[in-house]
């Protein structure tokens, strides 16, 4: 079984995924928002193996726990980890994802060391993702979708009744929208969809009460 783990942390309440495959006790983190240091504690508790960290996009929120979240379980040493993100939100990572423009002090995390690109197969034990280029909240924006389990990772392209905003840099509010179409509500009603803020919700339940969907 897939395993799903969500904690919320950080100034802005950023939802954190810990994915795990049940059997083999791998795992990954799907945006280490803030309190590395928690996470590391939560992840040890749980017994997993983090196999890599993978980022949605970057934003300071989807990333503040980076650096002690490596440095609690000493990630970096281990074989064949990395910590991806699209290389478009690079210039976003070097100037910290924001988080001095929004007077936030973040710890400086340690660079990407793996560049994601469209239609990227990722595992997590023996469950398959497939990662979407999906920008419009930001340039390299992505998300990481598994057909087999039906559940979509969404970051910040789309929430529970809502979308990302589109008024930071890099944003486009058309190129988001082209985002959800191309990506998103193709996927079958009943996938789930947890985002990178609130609570689950379905690309069914979007599809008919999502005011930003016509
Ligand atoms: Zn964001
Ligand atoms: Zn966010």
């Amino acid at each position: 079984m897939l395993e799903i783990e969500k904690i919320v942390l950080g100034p802005v309440a950023t939802n954190t995924y810990i994915v795990g495959d049940q059997e083999s006790k791998q795992a990954v983190v799907i945006d280490p928002a803030w309190d590395g240091a928690v996470l590391a504690e939560k992840i040890r508790q749980l017994g997993w193996g983090i196999q890599s960290v993978w980022l949605t996009h970057a934003h300071f929120d989807h990333f503040g726990g980076l650096a002690d979240l490596l440095t609690g379980l000493e990630l970096s040493e281990h074989e064949g980890f990395f910590v991806g993100l699209h290389p478009k939100d690079m210039n976003l990572w070097r100037i910290k994802g924001g988080a001095i423009m929004f007077g936030v002090p973040m710890k400086s995390a340690p660079k990407p060391t793996h560049e994601f690109r469209e239609g990227d197969l990722l595992s997590v034990g023996k469950y398959e993702f497939q990662v979407h280029h999906t920008p419009g909240h930001s340039s390299g924006h992505v998300i990481f979708h598994c057909e087999s389990e039906g559940i979509l990772f969404s970051g910040d392209l789309i929430f529970k009744q809502g979308i990302g905003r589109t008024d930071l840099l890099g944003g486009s509010f058309s190129t988001l929208m082209e985002s959800i179409q191309k990506y998103v509500l193709p996927l079958p009603d009943e996938t789930r969809i947890y985002s990178g803020h609130g609570p689950e919700t379905t690309v069914g339940e979007e599809r008919r009460l999502n005011p930003f969907i016509k």
